[in-house]
Protein backbone atom coordinates (compact mmCIF):
# COMPACT_ATOMS: atom_id res chain seq x y z
CA UNK A 1 0.00 0.00 0.00
CA UNK A 2 2.76 2.43 0.52
CA UNK A 3 6.18 2.16 -1.71
CA UNK A 4 9.41 4.55 -0.54
CA UNK A 5 11.21 5.39 -3.52
CA UNK A 6 14.84 5.47 -4.01
CA UNK A 7 16.11 8.88 -5.16
CA UNK A 8 19.90 9.37 -6.55
CA UNK A 9 21.80 12.67 -5.83
CA UNK A 10 21.64 13.74 -9.72
CA UNK A 11 23.90 17.08 -8.95
CA UNK A 12 25.02 17.82 -5.75
CA UNK A 13 25.09 21.01 -4.45
CA UNK A 14 28.83 22.16 -5.11
CA UNK A 15 28.24 21.10 -9.05
CA UNK A 16 25.07 23.93 -9.50
CA UNK A 17 27.24 26.09 -7.91
CA UNK A 18 30.10 26.02 -10.04
CA UNK A 19 27.35 28.04 -12.55
CA UNK A 20 27.67 31.78 -12.49
CA UNK A 21 23.98 32.35 -12.83
CA UNK A 22 23.03 29.74 -10.48
CA UNK A 23 25.70 30.19 -7.59
CA UNK A 24 24.00 33.21 -6.28
CA UNK A 25 20.52 30.97 -6.17
CA UNK A 26 22.33 27.84 -4.32
CA UNK A 27 23.86 30.61 -1.91
CA UNK A 28 20.46 32.02 -0.98
CA UNK A 29 19.03 29.37 -0.50
CA UNK A 30 21.74 27.74 1.89
CA UNK A 31 21.32 31.41 4.05
CA UNK A 32 17.72 31.28 3.92
CA UNK A 33 17.14 28.07 5.68
CA UNK A 34 19.19 27.85 8.52
CA UNK A 35 16.80 28.47 10.86
CA UNK A 36 14.16 25.84 9.17
CA UNK A 37 16.39 23.14 8.84
CA UNK A 38 17.47 23.61 12.97
CA UNK A 39 13.76 23.30 13.44
CA UNK A 40 13.10 20.30 11.75
CA UNK A 41 16.70 18.56 12.78
CA UNK A 42 15.36 15.13 14.36
CA UNK A 43 11.94 14.80 12.33
CA UNK A 44 11.78 12.81 9.23
CA UNK A 45 9.58 15.46 6.10
CA UNK A 46 7.31 12.67 4.68
CA UNK A 47 6.17 13.52 1.11
CA UNK A 48 3.56 11.65 0.12
CA UNK A 49 2.26 11.77 -3.83
CA UNK A 50 0.11 8.63 -5.83
CA UNK A 51 2.75 7.85 -9.10
CA UNK A 52 6.20 7.87 -9.10
CA UNK A 53 6.29 7.97 -12.83
CA UNK A 54 4.56 10.53 -14.77
CA UNK A 55 3.33 14.00 -14.82
CA UNK A 56 5.10 16.94 -13.24
CA UNK A 57 4.61 16.25 -9.51
CA UNK A 58 6.50 12.51 -9.66
CA UNK A 59 9.26 14.43 -12.15
CA UNK A 60 9.67 17.52 -9.35
CA UNK A 61 9.61 15.19 -6.02
CA UNK A 62 13.40 13.78 -6.72
CA UNK A 63 14.71 17.42 -7.02
CA UNK A 64 12.87 18.49 -3.71
CA UNK A 65 13.76 15.40 -1.67
CA UNK A 66 17.15 15.20 -2.54
CA UNK A 67 17.83 19.16 -2.12
CA UNK A 68 16.64 18.92 1.32
CA UNK A 69 18.75 15.96 2.17
CA UNK A 70 21.41 17.97 0.18
CA UNK A 71 20.54 20.50 3.17
CA UNK A 72 20.42 19.10 5.98
CA UNK A 73 16.75 17.21 6.47
CA UNK A 74 15.59 14.21 6.18
CA UNK A 75 13.37 13.85 4.00
CA UNK A 76 11.86 10.73 2.37
CA UNK A 77 9.21 9.92 -0.63
CA UNK A 78 6.64 7.62 -0.64
CA UNK A 79 3.83 6.69 -2.85
CA UNK A 80 0.58 5.39 -2.24
CA UNK A 81 0.34 2.03 -4.14
CA UNK A 82 -3.41 1.01 -4.49
CA UNK A 83 -4.89 -1.71 -6.56
CA UNK A 84 -8.41 -0.42 -6.55
CA UNK A 85 -9.65 1.26 -9.94
CA UNK A 86 -12.36 2.60 -8.50
CA UNK A 87 -10.32 4.86 -6.21
CA UNK A 88 -8.74 6.23 -9.08
CA UNK A 89 -11.44 6.92 -11.21
CA UNK A 90 -13.30 8.56 -8.28
CA UNK A 91 -10.18 10.97 -7.50
CA UNK A 92 -10.26 11.98 -11.37
CA UNK A 93 -13.64 12.60 -10.99
CA UNK A 94 -12.45 14.91 -8.20
CA UNK A 95 -10.00 16.64 -10.48
CA UNK A 96 -12.52 17.25 -13.31
CA UNK A 97 -14.97 18.33 -11.31
CA UNK A 98 -12.47 20.79 -9.66
CA UNK A 99 -12.07 21.89 -13.57
CA UNK A 100 -15.41 21.90 -14.29
CA UNK A 101 -16.42 19.11 -15.63
CA UNK A 102 -18.52 15.52 -15.22
CA UNK A 103 -21.47 14.40 -13.28
CA UNK A 104 -21.91 16.86 -10.14
CA UNK A 105 -23.10 13.84 -8.53
CA UNK A 106 -20.59 11.89 -6.29
CA UNK A 107 -21.66 8.35 -6.13
CA UNK A 108 -21.75 6.85 -2.40
CA UNK A 109 -20.34 3.85 -3.38
CA UNK A 110 -17.34 5.30 -4.92
CA UNK A 111 -16.84 7.46 -2.03
CA UNK A 112 -17.25 4.41 0.52
CA UNK A 113 -14.43 3.03 -1.36
CA UNK A 114 -12.32 6.09 -1.54
CA UNK A 115 -12.55 6.13 2.28
CA UNK A 116 -12.14 2.59 2.89
CA UNK A 117 -9.21 2.10 0.56
CA UNK A 118 -7.65 5.43 2.38
CA UNK A 119 -7.93 3.94 5.86
CA UNK A 120 -5.81 0.85 4.58
CA UNK A 121 -3.35 3.39 3.30
CA UNK A 122 -3.21 5.51 6.97
CA UNK A 123 -3.39 2.19 8.89
CA UNK A 124 0.04 1.04 6.99
CA UNK A 125 1.56 4.93 6.80
CA UNK A 126 0.85 5.80 10.47
CA UNK A 127 3.12 2.83 10.50
CA UNK A 128 6.47 4.06 9.72
CA UNK A 129 5.35 7.81 10.41
CA UNK A 130 6.60 9.28 14.01
CA UNK A 131 4.83 11.74 15.75
CA UNK A 132 7.41 14.33 15.68
CA UNK A 133 7.22 13.73 11.71
CA UNK A 134 6.02 16.13 9.13
CA UNK A 135 4.14 15.01 6.44
CA UNK A 136 3.11 16.58 3.33
CA UNK A 137 0.84 15.22 0.81
CA UNK A 138 -0.06 15.70 -2.29
CA UNK A 139 -3.41 16.30 -4.44
CA UNK A 140 -7.11 14.72 -3.87
CA UNK A 141 -5.40 11.22 -4.10
CA UNK A 142 -3.80 10.82 -0.59
CA UNK A 143 -5.65 13.40 1.18
CA UNK A 144 -8.04 11.37 2.93
CA UNK A 145 -5.42 8.60 4.32
CA UNK A 146 -3.08 11.63 4.82
CA UNK A 147 -6.11 13.06 7.37
CA UNK A 148 -6.66 9.86 9.27
CA UNK A 149 -2.82 9.68 9.88
CA UNK A 150 -3.02 13.70 11.54
CA UNK A 151 -6.03 12.43 13.33
CA UNK A 152 -4.50 9.33 14.78
CA UNK A 153 -0.98 10.46 15.65
CA UNK A 154 -1.57 14.39 15.66
CA UNK A 155 1.55 14.97 13.73
CA UNK A 156 1.91 18.35 11.81
CA UNK A 157 0.79 18.45 8.02
CA UNK A 158 0.13 20.00 4.80
CA UNK A 159 -2.00 19.76 1.89
CA UNK A 160 -0.16 20.21 -1.76
CA UNK A 161 -2.81 21.34 -4.17
CA UNK A 162 -1.02 20.80 -7.68
CA UNK A 163 -5.00 21.38 -8.97
CA UNK A 164 -4.40 24.93 -10.88
CA UNK A 165 -8.60 25.81 -11.79
CA UNK A 166 -10.12 29.06 -11.16
CA UNK A 167 -13.26 27.36 -11.84
CA UNK A 168 -16.11 28.37 -9.66
CA UNK A 169 -19.24 26.37 -10.35
CA UNK A 170 -21.20 24.06 -8.99
CA UNK A 171 -19.60 21.32 -10.20
CA UNK A 172 -16.03 22.77 -8.80
CA UNK A 173 -17.96 23.35 -5.04
CA UNK A 174 -19.38 19.89 -5.34
CA UNK A 175 -15.84 18.89 -5.42
CA UNK A 176 -14.55 21.38 -2.81
CA UNK A 177 -17.41 20.46 -0.69
CA UNK A 178 -16.07 16.59 -0.71
CA UNK A 179 -12.71 17.72 0.27
CA UNK A 180 -13.35 20.30 2.72
CA UNK A 181 -13.88 18.17 5.64
CA UNK A 182 -10.37 15.98 4.96
CA UNK A 183 -8.35 19.33 4.15
CA UNK A 184 -9.51 21.19 7.64
CA UNK A 185 -6.89 18.00 9.50
CA UNK A 186 -4.18 19.48 8.04
CA UNK A 187 -2.38 23.11 9.26
CA UNK A 188 -1.75 24.44 5.81
CA UNK A 189 -2.27 23.74 2.30
CA UNK A 190 -0.38 25.03 -0.34
CA UNK A 191 -1.31 26.12 -4.16
CA UNK A 192 0.00 27.32 -6.95
CA UNK A 193 -1.21 30.32 -7.61
CA UNK A 194 -3.36 32.92 -5.42
CA UNK A 195 -6.40 32.59 -8.08
CA UNK A 196 -6.34 28.55 -7.34
CA UNK A 197 -6.89 29.02 -3.45
CA UNK A 198 -10.52 28.13 -2.94
CA UNK A 199 -12.13 30.33 -0.36
CA UNK A 200 -12.30 28.37 2.27
CA UNK A 201 -8.78 28.47 2.39
CA UNK A 202 -8.20 31.94 1.86
CA UNK A 203 -6.13 32.24 5.05
CA UNK A 204 -4.67 28.70 5.74
CA UNK A 205 -2.75 28.62 1.92
CA UNK A 206 0.88 29.37 1.08
CA UNK A 207 1.67 29.68 -2.48
CA UNK A 208 4.67 27.62 -3.88
CA UNK A 209 5.19 27.72 -7.73
CA UNK A 210 6.53 24.72 -9.12
CA UNK A 211 10.31 25.22 -10.74
CA UNK A 212 12.35 23.32 -12.93
CA UNK A 213 15.76 22.24 -12.65
CA UNK A 214 18.56 23.99 -14.67
CA UNK A 215 20.48 20.55 -15.10
CA UNK A 216 18.30 18.49 -16.05
CA UNK A 217 18.44 17.49 -19.76
CA UNK A 218 15.48 19.59 -20.67
CA UNK A 219 17.08 22.95 -19.21
CA UNK A 220 20.81 21.90 -19.15
CA UNK A 221 23.17 24.36 -20.95
CA UNK A 222 24.02 23.54 -24.29
CA UNK A 223 26.76 25.27 -26.37
CA UNK A 224 25.63 25.83 -30.18
CA UNK A 225 26.93 22.65 -31.52
CA UNK A 226 25.24 20.43 -29.33
CA UNK A 227 21.81 22.19 -30.09
CA UNK A 228 22.85 21.57 -33.77
CA UNK A 229 24.08 17.81 -32.84
CA UNK A 230 20.85 16.84 -30.95
CA UNK A 231 18.69 18.83 -34.28
CA UNK A 232 20.89 16.30 -36.45
CA UNK A 233 20.03 13.10 -34.26
CA UNK A 234 16.29 14.06 -34.66
CA UNK A 235 16.76 14.85 -37.98
CA UNK A 236 15.29 17.47 -37.62
CA UNK A 237 17.92 19.58 -39.84
CA UNK A 238 20.04 18.33 -42.88
CA UNK A 239 23.47 18.59 -42.15
CA UNK A 240 25.02 16.22 -44.80
CA UNK A 241 27.76 14.59 -42.34
CA UNK A 242 27.56 11.42 -40.50
CA UNK A 243 25.57 11.96 -37.57
CA UNK A 244 24.66 9.18 -34.53
CA UNK A 245 20.77 8.87 -34.66
CA UNK A 246 18.68 8.87 -31.96
CA UNK A 247 17.11 5.50 -31.92
CA UNK A 248 13.83 6.99 -33.33
CA UNK A 249 13.74 10.50 -34.71
CA UNK A 250 11.05 13.19 -34.84
CA UNK A 251 8.75 13.03 -37.74
CA UNK A 252 6.91 15.29 -39.67
CA UNK A 253 3.53 15.79 -40.99
CA UNK A 254 3.33 15.40 -44.75
CA UNK A 255 1.30 16.19 -47.38
CA UNK A 256 -0.35 12.57 -47.83
CA UNK A 257 -1.15 12.79 -44.03
CA UNK A 258 1.64 10.38 -43.31
CA UNK A 259 4.41 11.39 -40.82
CA UNK A 260 8.50 11.27 -42.51
CA UNK A 261 11.83 12.69 -41.14
CA UNK A 262 11.07 16.33 -41.14
CA UNK A 263 13.85 17.29 -43.31
CA UNK A 264 11.13 15.98 -46.04
CA UNK A 265 10.05 17.62 -48.05
CA UNK A 266 12.56 19.79 -47.86
CA UNK A 267 14.68 21.31 -44.70
CA UNK A 268 12.96 23.21 -42.58
CA UNK A 269 15.54 26.03 -41.85
CA UNK A 270 16.58 25.73 -38.46
CA UNK A 271 19.12 27.74 -36.98
CA UNK A 272 18.81 29.95 -39.96
CA UNK A 273 15.32 31.13 -40.02
CA UNK A 274 13.18 33.19 -38.20
CA UNK A 275 11.52 30.27 -35.89
CA UNK A 276 8.11 30.18 -33.91
CA UNK A 277 7.93 27.36 -32.25
CA UNK A 278 5.28 25.52 -29.76
CA UNK A 279 5.71 22.51 -27.71
CA UNK A 280 2.90 21.15 -26.18
CA UNK A 281 0.82 18.00 -25.63
CA UNK A 282 -1.68 17.42 -27.91
CA UNK A 283 -4.40 18.86 -25.88
CA UNK A 284 -7.08 21.35 -27.75
CA UNK A 285 -6.52 23.61 -24.89
CA UNK A 286 -3.05 23.50 -25.89
CA UNK A 287 -4.30 26.51 -28.49
CA UNK A 288 -2.32 24.71 -31.80
CA UNK A 289 -4.93 25.74 -33.80
CA UNK A 290 -5.19 29.37 -33.31
CA UNK A 291 -1.36 29.66 -33.21
CA UNK A 292 -1.32 28.00 -36.83
CA UNK A 293 -4.66 29.99 -38.50
CA UNK A 294 -2.98 33.30 -36.85
CA UNK A 295 0.60 32.34 -38.42
CA UNK A 296 -1.12 31.31 -41.54
CA UNK A 297 -2.73 35.20 -41.50
CA UNK A 298 0.20 36.35 -40.50
CA UNK A 299 1.94 35.37 -43.13
CA UNK A 300 -1.14 36.31 -45.89
CA UNK A 301 -1.35 39.98 -45.00
CA UNK A 302 2.74 40.32 -45.23
CA UNK A 303 2.82 38.75 -48.73
CA UNK A 304 -0.47 40.93 -50.02
CA UNK A 305 0.83 43.71 -51.98
CA UNK A 306 -1.22 46.42 -50.09
CA UNK A 307 1.49 45.97 -47.16
CA UNK A 308 3.05 49.18 -46.61
CA UNK A 309 2.88 49.66 -43.01
CA UNK A 310 5.69 47.52 -41.95
CA UNK A 311 9.65 47.96 -42.16
CA UNK A 312 11.68 45.88 -44.81
CA UNK A 313 13.39 44.47 -42.59
CA UNK A 314 9.88 43.07 -40.36
CA UNK A 315 8.63 42.22 -43.80
CA UNK A 316 11.30 39.94 -44.41
CA UNK A 317 11.42 38.62 -41.16
CA UNK A 318 7.60 37.37 -41.67
CA UNK A 319 8.20 36.44 -45.16
CA UNK A 320 11.15 33.55 -44.16
CA UNK A 321 9.58 32.74 -40.74
CA UNK A 322 8.73 28.89 -39.97
CA UNK A 323 6.24 27.68 -36.88
CA UNK A 324 7.06 24.55 -35.52
CA UNK A 325 3.85 22.81 -33.99
CA UNK A 326 5.51 20.01 -31.77
CA UNK A 327 4.27 17.54 -29.27
CA UNK A 328 4.68 13.91 -28.31
CA UNK A 329 5.08 10.81 -30.15
CA UNK A 330 1.40 9.94 -31.11
CA UNK A 331 2.10 6.42 -28.78
CA UNK A 332 1.42 9.13 -26.01
CA UNK A 333 -2.29 9.55 -27.11
CA UNK A 334 -3.07 5.95 -28.18
CA UNK A 335 -5.04 5.35 -25.42
CA UNK A 336 -6.23 8.83 -25.01
CA UNK A 337 -8.76 9.65 -26.76
CA UNK A 338 -9.30 13.56 -26.15
CA UNK A 339 -4.80 13.81 -26.98
CA UNK A 340 -5.43 11.90 -30.11
CA UNK A 341 -8.72 13.93 -31.46
CA UNK A 342 -6.58 17.00 -30.84
CA UNK A 343 -3.45 15.47 -32.46
CA UNK A 344 -6.37 14.70 -35.54
CA UNK A 345 -7.85 18.10 -35.73
CA UNK A 346 -4.49 19.98 -35.76
CA UNK A 347 -3.30 17.17 -38.75
CA UNK A 348 -6.82 18.43 -40.71
CA UNK A 349 -6.31 21.80 -40.12
CA UNK A 350 -2.64 21.85 -41.58
CA UNK A 351 -3.77 19.73 -44.66
CA UNK A 352 -6.28 22.24 -45.47
CA UNK A 353 -3.66 24.97 -45.44
CA UNK A 354 -2.10 26.26 -49.12
CA UNK A 355 0.92 23.97 -50.27
CA UNK A 356 3.19 27.37 -49.73
CA UNK A 357 1.83 28.15 -46.22
CA UNK A 358 2.42 23.86 -45.63
CA UNK A 359 6.12 24.54 -46.50
CA UNK A 360 5.85 27.65 -43.59
CA UNK A 361 4.20 25.28 -41.32
CA UNK A 362 5.13 22.22 -39.62
CA UNK A 363 3.29 19.62 -37.31
CA UNK A 364 6.17 17.39 -35.59
CA UNK A 365 6.60 14.73 -33.14
CA UNK A 366 9.38 14.11 -30.93
CA UNK A 367 11.47 10.94 -31.00
CA UNK A 368 9.30 7.98 -28.50
CA UNK A 369 12.37 7.74 -26.29
CA UNK A 370 11.87 10.54 -22.64
CA UNK A 371 15.94 11.16 -22.54
CA UNK A 372 15.83 11.82 -26.71
CA UNK A 373 13.18 14.16 -26.41
CA UNK A 374 14.05 16.10 -23.58
CA UNK A 375 17.07 16.89 -25.29
CA UNK A 376 15.09 18.29 -28.72
CA UNK A 377 12.87 20.57 -26.61
CA UNK A 378 16.03 21.86 -25.22
CA UNK A 379 17.44 22.69 -28.01
CA UNK A 380 14.39 23.50 -30.03
CA UNK A 381 13.49 26.14 -27.04
CA UNK A 382 17.57 27.70 -27.77
CA UNK A 383 17.20 27.92 -31.44
CA UNK A 384 13.86 29.15 -31.71
CA UNK A 385 13.76 32.88 -32.36
CA UNK A 386 10.05 32.84 -30.24
CA UNK A 387 8.66 30.33 -28.21
CA UNK A 388 5.15 30.48 -28.25
CA UNK A 389 2.39 29.13 -25.91
CA UNK A 390 -0.45 29.80 -26.66
CA UNK A 391 -2.77 28.05 -24.58
CA UNK A 392 -6.51 28.57 -24.01
CA UNK A 393 -6.24 27.28 -20.36
CA UNK A 394 -3.02 26.61 -18.76
CA UNK A 395 -2.28 25.50 -15.04
CA UNK A 396 1.15 26.91 -14.80
CA UNK A 397 2.87 26.45 -17.99
CA UNK A 398 6.03 24.73 -17.35
CA UNK A 399 7.32 25.21 -21.07
CA UNK A 400 6.86 28.81 -20.53
CA UNK A 401 9.77 28.35 -17.65
CA UNK A 402 12.38 26.32 -19.53
CA UNK A 403 12.04 29.09 -22.62
CA UNK A 404 12.52 31.27 -20.22
CA UNK A 405 15.71 30.43 -18.77
CA UNK A 406 16.55 29.70 -21.49
CA UNK A 407 16.45 33.45 -22.60
CA UNK A 408 14.27 32.77 -25.40
CA UNK A 409 11.57 35.48 -26.66
CA UNK A 410 8.32 34.26 -25.04
CA UNK A 411 4.73 34.93 -26.73
CA UNK A 412 2.19 33.49 -24.28
CA UNK A 413 -1.32 33.92 -23.80
CA UNK A 414 -2.98 36.02 -21.16
CA UNK A 415 -4.03 32.98 -19.09
CA UNK A 416 -2.90 31.39 -15.49
CA UNK A 417 0.11 30.39 -14.93
CA UNK A 418 1.52 32.08 -17.90
CA UNK A 419 0.31 35.44 -16.88
CA UNK A 420 2.18 34.99 -13.59
CA UNK A 421 5.37 33.97 -15.69
CA UNK A 422 5.37 36.54 -18.60
CA UNK A 423 5.04 39.89 -17.59
CA UNK A 424 3.61 41.68 -21.14
CA UNK A 425 6.18 44.07 -22.52
CA UNK A 426 8.94 43.00 -19.90
CA UNK A 427 9.78 39.28 -20.10
CA UNK A 428 7.79 38.95 -23.84
CA UNK A 429 4.49 39.89 -24.96
CA UNK A 430 1.01 37.95 -24.03
CA UNK A 431 -1.82 37.39 -26.63
CA UNK A 432 -4.93 38.61 -25.65
CA UNK A 433 -7.13 36.56 -26.74
CA UNK A 434 -5.73 33.21 -27.73
CA UNK A 435 -8.63 31.46 -29.49
CA UNK A 436 -8.78 34.90 -31.84
CA UNK A 437 -6.47 34.06 -35.15
CA UNK A 438 -6.35 37.60 -35.15
CA UNK A 439 -5.29 38.49 -31.77
CA UNK A 440 -2.50 35.84 -32.32
CA UNK A 441 -1.24 37.25 -35.77
CA UNK A 442 -0.92 41.00 -34.41
CA UNK A 443 0.52 39.57 -31.49
CA UNK A 444 2.98 37.56 -33.18
CA UNK A 445 3.40 40.63 -35.71
CA UNK A 446 4.21 42.87 -32.84
CA UNK A 447 7.16 40.78 -31.57
CA UNK A 448 8.51 40.15 -35.11
CA UNK A 449 8.80 43.41 -35.59
CA UNK A 450 10.32 44.07 -31.81
CA UNK A 451 14.09 42.71 -32.48
CA UNK A 452 15.58 45.57 -31.43
CA UNK A 453 13.46 44.33 -27.54
CA UNK A 454 14.59 40.76 -27.91
CA UNK A 455 17.75 40.88 -25.36
CA UNK A 456 15.91 43.35 -22.78
CA UNK A 457 12.65 40.75 -22.58
CA UNK A 458 14.88 37.71 -22.86
CA UNK A 459 17.01 38.68 -19.88
CA UNK A 460 14.87 40.24 -18.05
CA UNK A 461 12.41 36.40 -18.37
CA UNK A 462 16.11 34.94 -17.23
CA UNK A 463 16.01 36.73 -14.51
CA UNK A 464 12.29 36.25 -13.54
CA UNK A 465 12.92 32.23 -13.38
CA UNK A 466 15.94 32.15 -11.67
CA UNK A 467 14.38 34.27 -8.84
CA UNK A 468 11.18 32.73 -8.34
CA UNK A 469 11.13 29.62 -10.54
CA UNK A 470 14.15 27.69 -9.87
CA UNK A 471 14.52 24.83 -7.82
CA UNK A 472 16.11 26.74 -4.99
CA UNK A 473 13.55 28.73 -4.35
CA UNK A 474 11.22 25.91 -4.47
CA UNK A 475 13.06 24.01 -1.67
CA UNK A 476 13.37 27.32 -0.16
CA UNK A 477 9.88 28.35 -0.31
CA UNK A 478 8.82 24.81 1.14
CA UNK A 479 11.80 24.80 3.97
CA UNK A 480 10.03 28.01 5.12
CA UNK A 481 6.26 26.55 4.85
CA UNK A 482 8.21 23.38 7.16
CA UNK A 483 9.72 25.42 9.52
CA UNK A 484 7.07 27.70 10.63
CA UNK A 485 4.98 24.74 10.55
CA UNK A 486 6.81 22.90 13.36
CA UNK A 487 7.78 25.79 15.51
N1 LIG B 1 6.67 18.02 -22.66
C1 LIG B 1 7.33 16.86 -23.02
N2 LIG B 1 7.07 16.32 -24.25
C2 LIG B 1 6.17 16.86 -25.11
C3 LIG B 1 5.46 18.02 -24.72
C4 LIG B 1 5.73 18.56 -23.48
O1 LIG B 1 8.18 16.36 -22.28
O2 LIG B 1 5.98 16.33 -26.19
C5 LIG B 1 7.00 18.59 -21.35
C6 LIG B 1 7.28 20.08 -21.35
O3 LIG B 1 8.63 20.34 -21.69
C7 LIG B 1 6.94 20.44 -19.91
C8 LIG B 1 5.79 19.49 -19.59
O4 LIG B 1 5.89 18.42 -20.51
O5 LIG B 1 8.02 20.14 -19.04
C9 LIG B 1 4.44 20.16 -19.74
O6 LIG B 1 4.19 20.95 -18.63
P1 LIG B 1 3.20 22.18 -18.72
O7 LIG B 1 3.08 22.73 -17.34
O8 LIG B 1 3.66 23.16 -19.77
O9 LIG B 1 1.80 21.61 -19.24
P2 LIG B 1 0.94 20.31 -18.87
O10 LIG B 1 1.31 19.28 -19.89
O11 LIG B 1 1.30 19.92 -17.46
O12 LIG B 1 -0.47 20.77 -19.05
Amino acid sequence: MIQLIDIDVEHTMAEYATDTVLRNSVEAMQNAVTDDVAALDGRTVWMVNSTASGGGVAEMMPKLVSLSRALGVDAKWAVIDVDEPVFFEFTKEIHNLLHGAGDPELVDHEREIYEATSRSVADELAERIAPDDVLVVHDPQPLAAGAMVVEELGVPAVWRCHIGSEEHSEKSRTAWEFLEPWISDYDRTVFTLPAYVPDFLATDADIIPPAIDPFSAKNRRMKPQEVATVLARADLIDTGHPVEQFGQPARRLQADGSFAPATEPADIGLLFRPTICQISRWDSLKGFVPLLRGFAELKRDARSAADSSRSDDHRERIENARLLLVGPDPSSVADDPEGRAALENLEEEWLALDPELRDDAAVIVMPPDQHESALVINALQRCSTVVAQNSLQEGFGLTVTEAMWKRAVLMGSDTGGITAQIRDGKDGRLVPDSGDPASVAETLDSVLEAADKWDDWSYSAQRHVTDNYLVFEQVTRWLETLGLLVR
